[in-house]
């Protein structure tokens, strides 16, 4: 659960809330969305920049974990076990690391459009007063670029990406980070595609809404779901106001 210290004031109480069985108004509501094949359909290859990732980990000696083990992880834990060994061999490894992610980054980001007609449950959901974040782990820019030209621009409050957080997920640093721009916000819900998405949510406090991925997976990772949804509009009807043991 969330650290209760002084730089997350808001959330510090959302962490004691969210559990509230009380019916809450969309003011104190924060949903924070991912954005890779959650708001945004990228083609980003991530097992190919695993497979990447610790080839180059494998060939420096950094780790002597077995190859299957490895391609389980998430990509923050591989560039943290890049790092590990950098600090302990002076060698150059990450940024080698962030090349190869950065390279399929712009490449599946390209021409990427919106899941679902995103935008127009995105405006829905704020127009009923929910607060909005986007919490992705890759770079601002391309981010920014990719969310613009799909349209979603402007659907969010605030977006939270790699260069803005000291941890990516699967730590929870990006949603605190997206509930103290947000401010004011007693509930927060993630919605996302991947166990890192739950992960993050559950150090942070909040609520895990799945998408397109089935429970069974993830509670294979040690997720547990809300609720799995298959299309962002079943946002629109679920109970969100009534919480977590509706
Ligand atoms: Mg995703």
């Amino acid at each position: 659960m969330l650290p209760l210290d002084s730089t997350t004031p808001a959330f510090g109480r959302a962490a004691l809330l969210c559990y509230s069985t009380s019916v809450m108004a969309p003011g104190g509501i924060a949903l924070i969305f991912d954005m890779d094949n959650t708001v945004l359909g990228s083609r980003i290859d991530f097992t190919a920049i695993r497979r990447e990732l610790v080839s180059v980990l494998r060939a420096a000696r950094a780790t002597a974990e077995a190859p299957d083990a490895l391609m389980g992880r998430a990509i923050a834990e591989l560039v943290a076990l890049g790092a590990a060994h950098d600090r302990a061999h002076r060698t150059q490894l990450v940024p080698e690391l962030w090349r190869i992610i950065e390279a399929h980054e712009a490449a599946g980001l390209q021409d990427a459009s919106a899941l679902d007609g995103a935008p127009a449950v995105l405006r829905a959901l704020r127009d009923r007063g929910y607060r909005i974040a986007i919490l992705t782990n890759n770079g601002r820019e391309p981010a920014l670029a990719a969310l613009r030209a799909a349209g979603l621009d402007g659907c969010a409050e605030t977006i939270v990406a790699r260069d803005d957080v000291a941890a990516l997920k699967p730590a929870g640093d990006g949603v605190r980070e997206a509930l103290r721009r947000l401010g004011g916000v007693a509930r927060a819900y993630v919605i996302g595609d991947s166990w890192i998405d739950g992960a993050a949510a559950a150090e942070a406090g909040a609520v895990f809404i799945a998408y397109r991925r089935s429970a069974e997976e993830l509670r294979r990772r040690g997720i547990e779901p809300w609720r799995v949804i298959m299309h962002l509009g079943e946002l629109l009807s679920l109970p969100l106001a009534r919480g977590p043991t509706s």
